[in-house]
């Protein structure tokens, strides 16, 4: 029998709710009985930051170092709450960003899809989403504003001032846009490049690299596109998109839009893979609006561990059964409390319940 030991960063707010339904998931794949899953709890995020005072303690570095593959929760406080923990120490800054950087996850893949027949979650007029949506991001991850290097001062005048760069290499974009290439090839052949270059010279860079890749890859047809107009696009036509690649700060702002596309950022699981290790989490934050209500939408939880088992522990088949389980659920007309139910008639399922039934339904 295989073994995986999956360290398991369930973090703030709805992450343990949420978490909890991923993990009776993999349960109910284990008990297939092919595949044991070693899960490896530890802390990460604000709850970690309060317990013994990092965000990202040396006990959990050492916990995913000897893991096979994370699985993260969600992390992150309230606007006020997260005043509390010295800037440096807040979640994004002392947990998310040190996660990628020290496992180089550099390649972010946010499926954005909606089966037609839940194209009812959508805000989106029927005529507008059509059959669906079904569309890949790929998000470089590791390099841009997130991580260049940042200075805060107070200048000659007096006045508090804040410097924080754009950083890109040749060899950062080469591999994230090989990436892209390589998954549209695999898709319909289409990737549309999201870009600024009428103002950012790390799009002109950017751009460069895109092209020179796209002489290499003649059976890709490649598309730019303007990350403001991509957004109006995203609303108004998202049929349009197949495989879309961007710099860090885009994909970030943009899957949130995808998100809201859909219907709810409940939906977005995501991938972050790195040359040896990944680790997958939900697109979304912690939601501390509805933290400890078990009201929070776990599908894109439940989805990345789908994605865990089909990009890192090659059980593309289990990863399958998982998504057609969690269609069953909305097939029966049941929802979670951010999604529209059919009909008008709501069959509101609680985190918990979701999870039991996607459980059942891999039984
Ligand atoms: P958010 O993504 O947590 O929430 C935005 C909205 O979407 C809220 O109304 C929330 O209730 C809703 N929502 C999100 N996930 C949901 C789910 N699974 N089911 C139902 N509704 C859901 O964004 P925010 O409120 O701007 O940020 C909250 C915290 O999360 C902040 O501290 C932020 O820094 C952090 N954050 C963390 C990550 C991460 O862990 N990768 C990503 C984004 C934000």
């Amino acid at each position: 029998m295989k073994k995986y030991t999956i360290a398991v960063l369930a973090g703030d707010g709805i992450g343990p709710e949420i978490m909890a339904q991923a993990v009776k998931v993999l349960r109910a794949i284990e008990k297939r009985g092919a595949v044991k899953f070693e899960l490896a709890p530890a802390p990460f995020g604000a709850a970690a930051y309060f317990e013994c005072g990092k965000s990202f303690p040396a006990e959990t570095v050492n916990i995913c170092d000897a893991a096979d593959v994370i699985l993260k929760g969600t992390i992150g406080l309230g606007h006020e709450e997260t005043k509390k923990i010295p800037v440096d120490e807040q979640p994004e800054r002392g947990a998310l960003l040190p996660l990628r950087k020290r496992y180089n996850t550099y390649a972010n893949f946010r499926p954005v899809v909606l089966p037609k027949s839940l194209a009812h979650f959508s805000p989106l007029r029927p005529e507008v989403i059509g059959g669906g949506i079904d569309i890949m991001m790929i998000r470089e991850l590791v390099g841009g504003l997130y991580f260049g290097d940042k200075e805060r001062g107070v200048d000659a005048d007096g006045r508090r001032f804040v410097r924080e760069t754009l950083e890109y290499n040749e060899e950062q974009v080469r591999r994230i846009v090989e990436t892209a290439f390589a998954t549209a090839l695999q898709r319909k052949k289409i990737l549309h490049n999201i870009h600024k270059s009428n103002v950012l010279k790390s799009s002109v860079l950017w751009n460069e690299v895109v092209d020179e890749a796209a002489a290499r890859h003649p059976q890709v047809k490649v598309h730019h596109v303007l990350v403001d107009a991509a957004a109006t696009y995203l609303c108004l036509d998202p049929g349009r998109f197949d495989v879309m690649v961007m710099e860090n700060m885009f994909g970030d702002i943009l899957s949130d839009q995808g998100g809201g596309i859909l219907g709810s950022l409940g939906l977005m699981p995501s991938a972050c893979i790195g040359p040896e290790k990944s680790y997958y989490e939900p697109s979304h934050g912690s939601a501390p609006d509805i933290a400890g209500k078990n009201t929070a939408n776990p599908c894109a939880m439940i989805g990345s561990a789908a994605l865990m088992l089909e990009m890192s522990l090659d059980m593309k088949k289990e990863a399958d059964d998982i998504r057609r389980a969690m269609q069953k659920v909305f097939a029966a007309g049941f929802t979670t409390p951010d999604l529209p139910p059919l009909d008008g008639k709501p069959k509101m399922l609680s985190t918990g319940e979701f999870g039991d039934r996607v459980a059942a339904g891999l039984d």
